[in-house]
């Protein structure tokens, strides 16, 4: 921590402080918690053969209809993707901190599976996951044969002949009723909210942080850049999720870490 800008050392310091008091964090990550694994945000995705699609082409139901083999091929490639990448220090250091506080929530825009890879065993995924199908008509899930993931076409449902589809919210649809209000339920009940590389772009993830400083939670926010978010937070750690995150469970450099020692409980119901 001695090699850090003062401005970011004290706020650790202010983080690890406030951290340490916790009965209840609710964790709201986005796509940059990932970027360090390698797993591009929405627009970097859209590279090569790519980059002329309109993310509606890609990430619509309407999209889907016109041309199921591109949009299949595209989630094929991210969920392959995804299959070969490990979580980063930042995931890790989450399980941590999880491990040493009374109530850990995880609540993620993220689509990828890094938080249950570094161990996190319950993840409420606002917008779904890549490792999960259903029928795009009669909804019901439906998990791809290892080959069927590895075709260019979607497979054909075998209730209703349906398109098979990624179970990922996409533009124009509803996010999940129940995992929203637990989600809601976790922000108006936590004593501080941890928003980790979000823009806080994308309603409704973006009114949580609100939701819960309205209920008197204090706001951490961990992103390199200013975002939406960062002139109403409480503290703002302005670095890279794998740089800053360790240093806030890390035991090694005891300026005010938490000095708990409760054992590992992670991500309790709301
Ligand atoms: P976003 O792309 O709008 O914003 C990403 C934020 O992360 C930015 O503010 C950026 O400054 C920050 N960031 C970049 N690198 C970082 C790092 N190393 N540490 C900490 N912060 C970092 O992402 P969003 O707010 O999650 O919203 C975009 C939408 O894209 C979401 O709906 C999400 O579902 C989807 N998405 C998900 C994934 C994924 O599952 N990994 C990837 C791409 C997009
Ligand atoms: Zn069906």
């Amino acid at each position: 921590m001695n090699s850090l800008p003062t401005h970011l050392s004290d706020a650790v310091v202010q983080a690890r402080t406030v951290l340490a008091q916790a009965e209840h964090v609710a964790c709201l990550t986005g796509a940059g918690i990932s970027a360090e694994s390698g797993i591009p945000t929405f627009r970097d995705c859209q590279t090569g053969l790519w980059a002329h699609f309109d993310p509606e082409d890609l990430a619509s139901a309407a999209g889907f209809r016109r041309n199921p083999p591109r949009v299949w091929q595209w989630y094929r490639d991210r969920w392959k993707n995804m299959q070969e990448t490990a979580p980063n220090a930042g995931h890790r250091a989450l399980v941590e901190l999880a491990g040493w506080l009374p109530r850990f929530d995880i609540i993620t825009q993220n689509v990828d599976d890094l938080h249950e890879k570094a161990g996190h065993d319950t993840v409420w995924h606002l917008h779904g996951e890549l490792g999960r199908f259903r029928c795009l008509d009669c909804r019901r899930p439906y998990a791809p044969a290892p080959v069927e993931l590895t075709q260019d076409t979607p497979p054909p449902c075998p209730r209703c002949q349906g398109l098979i589809r990624p179970d990922v919210v996409w533009f124009g649809e509803m996010l999940d009723p129940a995992v929203l209000e637990r989600a809601y339920a976790s922000s108006r009940a936590c004593d501080v909210m941890l928003v980790v590389g979000t823009s806080g772009m994308v309603w409704p993830a973006s009114d949580l942080p609100c939701a819960a400083q309205a209920h008197g939670a204090c706001l951490i926010e961990v992103n390199p850049q200013s975002t939406l978010l960062s002139a109403g937070a409480d503290i703002c750690l302005p670095a890279s999720a794998g740089q800053v995150l360790p240093l806030l469970c890390s035991q090694a450099d005891d300026t005010a870490g938490p000095d708990r020692n409760i054992g590992p409980r992670i991500s309790g119901d709301a």
